[in-house]
This record gives structure tokens, sequence and C-alpha cells, in this order.
């Protein structure tokens, strides 16, 4: 028996939660999703050295992700919740640290959890 650990669990759904994001924005494309297996390795890493850190992976892996799309494609995820102005991204709050929202330091309100962004920007609001 090896029963997944709680590291391996808090991995599972770090990657799920942002994958989630990366759906509701229509940019989960293949080499996307690399990059978030690319973060959940390293934070696989990470966490190994620090397992207390296991609440916060989901929105490091978030933040990494973010920052590998800035770099290749340009900002990510957009703002659903300004309509005017320039186009500027979300950020994550905490930067380090459990149950990770994403928001809008423009309009100072929080957008959604992180793995939520689809109920934010209209999509499949649960009902
Ligand atoms: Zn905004």
């Amino acid at each position: 028996m090896d029963p997944i650990s709680p590291l391996e669990q808090a991995l599972h759904a770090a990657r799920a939660l942002v994958l989630a994001d990366l759906v509701a924005g229509e940019v989960a494309e293949a080499d996307v999703v690399s990059l978030v297996e690319d973060s959940v390795v390293q934070r696989r890493w990470w966490i190994e050295q620090w397992p207390e850190g296991a609440d916060y992976v989901a929105g490091l892996v978030a933040q990494d992700v973010q920052d590998a799309l800035l770099e290749r494609y340009g900002r990510w995820p957009l703002c659903p919740v300004c309509g005017s102005g320039d186009p500027h991204s979300l950020d994550v709050e905490p930067e380090l640290g459990p149950d990770p929202h994403w928001v809008c330091h423009k309009a100072g309100v929080k957008v959604a959890a992180v793995g939520s962004l689809g109920t934010a920007t209209g999509g499949m609001a649960s009902s």
C-alpha cells in the first residue's frame, strides 16, 4: 500500500485549480498545460523541503504560471471586473499563504478564489 501523501494531494489540488482557471480563460493549450506541469514539479521539491507550505502551493503555482505566461504570451488572467481603461491582469493574494484569491488592485476587489475564475467571468455560474 502506498497511500497518496498530503503533499501529493496538495499538488494535485493546486494543479486542478490552476488548470480550471486556464480553461475558464480559454488558454488551456497543450503548451500552457505543460507550464503548469513544470511549476508542479518545482513546487513538489519546494514542499518536500518545507511541508508546512502545502497550503500555499495553489497560490504559488498560479503565480508561477502567470509569470511563465507573461514571458511567452502576455498577461493572464485579464481582469473581468474593470470594463474600461487599459487591460490588466489580476494578482494572487496572499502571495504566500493559504486560500489564495485573484484580486484586481485597480478596483481593489477580490474577483474569485484561485480555481473559480470561471464563475467570475460569467461562464458556468453554479445554480
Ligand atoms: Zn481590474
